[in-house]
């Protein structure tokens, strides 16, 4: 029986293996992590993760062929593939700070692979790196090989949070590079095996390694990209009166551009698009290619930008100021259907609307207080960003309350700022809604999720954004 392990039991690690498990009842699956609470909670019926559809695998494939487990150098001993699938989030300091990637945990993950390994390995990073890394883990694990062989693999994950059992069952492509050497391209027909479980064979792509390295990192930098460019063509609309769900429909049937991902919002957020084109811009930098490096640098600023222009215009159109004024944020994670709040946009808008002294009343499906408080509270490292985005000040964080209902967070409202696209907004009882909340009632739409037309029926004053405003 071909024995896997992933090291990371993460939003990629947990829901990638318990996909292979289900996909492959030949295959043993482990799956481990140096967070006990994150392993209890995958041994649990409270997943660590909220994520649709990966309830029922787990409670399928646990206990058969798929283990979670603290047992981290058991498991990789024993194992034949090695997935790693630690964090590699952008370095807080020293050289690079604030751009490069932080390879501690994969640099810890290689060495321990190192020290416990007895038999021949493959290798694969699953984490999203940098261009090159494959090169610097090999140095690691055959200066410390002990006789042992080594082949690495990159097989980067294209997985996006809320839809990822989805995306895992039926994938755009499988993506896998590795050496152009015989034990190479054994290492990559083996992992291109396991996929051909049940990907077919023509979505699953073979490439050289930093060709599948520099692939993960350029797909975030495009999607991030397009969402940058559609929020850029808002704020014109906004100037002008043209309405971006139309420039959008207009742009998008043009085959050569097609409708996906073209829906303005108050900015992108989670933990990858940032800290991925920050990792690019690095490596442009270090290989002199600083226009490259400011082309990309500017999806960023325009991110940073548009959740500016949103706490703009909500604290212009309440009469220039928001001080002591009850707002409802709608909404926290970065996006539906997820309860991940790693730079979600939220976490911006709400500060900024703190730093003009709101008091917040905010309502998600998915997040807890802990976490909104957590993500309140934490200093956010300064790459370019403007002063209202850093620490808030304890008091300041106390000027927010966390409900479990939209119409407890909207009650004696001034505004609603809707900042996650979850369904539920699109049907609240906003007649209800309008008639307890202080007058006049304002409605900031960062997602384009509601009615316009009907909420301005209603009374509400509306701005949605890239849309005509109210006269
Ligand atoms: P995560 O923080 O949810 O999970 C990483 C896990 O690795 C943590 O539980 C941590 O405890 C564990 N870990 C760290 N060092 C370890 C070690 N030495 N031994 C054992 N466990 C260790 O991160 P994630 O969101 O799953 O992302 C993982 C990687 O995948 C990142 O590189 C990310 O960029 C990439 N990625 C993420 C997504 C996404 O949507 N989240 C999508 C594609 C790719």
């Amino acid at each position: 029986m071909v024995k896997i392990c992933c090291i990371g039991a993460g939003y990629v690690g947990g829901p990638t293996m318990a996909v292979i498990a289900l996909k492959c009842p030949s295959i043993e699956v482990a799956v481990v992590d140096i967070s006990a609470p994150r392993i209890a909670a995958w041994n649990s019926d409270q997943l660590p993760i909220y994520e649709p559809g990966i309830d029922e695998i787990v409670k399928q494939c646990r206990g058969k062929n798929l283990f979670f487990s603290t047992a981290v150098e058991k498991h990789v001993s024993e194992a034949d593939i090695i997935f790693v699938s630690v964090n590699t989030p952008t370095k807080t300091q020293g050289l690079g700070a604030g751009k490069a990637a932080d390879l501690t945990y994969w640099e810890s993950a290689a060495r321990m692979i190192a020290d416990v390994s007895k038999s021949n390995k493959i290798v694969v990073e699953k984490s999203t790196v940098p261009v090159k890394t494959a090169e610097a883990i090999e140095k690691i694990l055959t200066h410390n090989s002990k006789g042992i062989k080594y082949q690495i693999l990159s097989n980067p994950e294209f997985l996006a949070e809320g839809t990822a059992i989805e995306d895992l069952f039926s994938p755009d492509r499988v993506l896998i590079g590795g050496r152009e050497t015989p034990d190479g391209q054994k290492a990559t027909q083996a992992l291109k095996e396991v996929y051909a479980h049940w990907v077919p064979e023509d979505r699953i792509i073979i490439t050289n390694l930093w060709s599948a390295e520099l692939s993960k990192l350029a797909a975030n930098a495009f999607l991030a990209q397009r969402i940058s460019s559609v929020n850029a063509m808002s704020a014109l609309c906004e100037a002008t009166g043209a309405n971006i769900s139309e420039v959008a429909h207009a742009v998008g049937k043009d085959t050569r551009i097609g409708p996906k991902f073209l829906n303005a919002s108050v900015g992108f957020g989670g933990s990858c698009f940032q800290k991925d084109i920050l990792n690019l811009v690095y490596i442009c930098e270090c290989n002199g290619l600083t226009e490259v490096a400011n082309y990309w640098k500017q999806v960023i600023k325009v991110n940073d930008y548009q959740k500016n222009r949103f706490v703009n215009r909500v604290v212009s159109s309440m009469f220039n100021t928001v001080s002591g004024k009850k707002i409802a944020i709608l909404g926290f994670a970065f996006k539906k259907d997820t309860g991940d709040t790693r730079e979600t946009p939220a976490i911006d808008v709400c500060k900024g609307l703190l730093g003009d002294k709101a008091q917040l009343s905010i309502y998600d499906l998915q997040v807890t207080e802990d976490q909104i408080r957590r993500e309140l509270s934490m200093k956010k490292f300064d790459w370019d960003h403007p002063i209202h985005l850093q620490l808030m000040s304890p008091a300041a964080v106390k000027e927010v309350s966390v409900v479990w209902d939209a119409y407890e967070a909207t009650n004696g409202a001034h505004g609603i700022c809707i900042l996650t696209e979850w369904d539920e907004f699109k049907t609240l009882d906003y007649k209800k809604i309008f008639d307890n909340m202080q007058k006049p009632a304002f409605l900031f739409d960062g997602r384009n999720v509601v009615d316009v037309e009907k909420l301005r029926e209603i009374g509400f004053i509306v701005y949605s954004i890239g849309k005509p405003l109210d006269a």
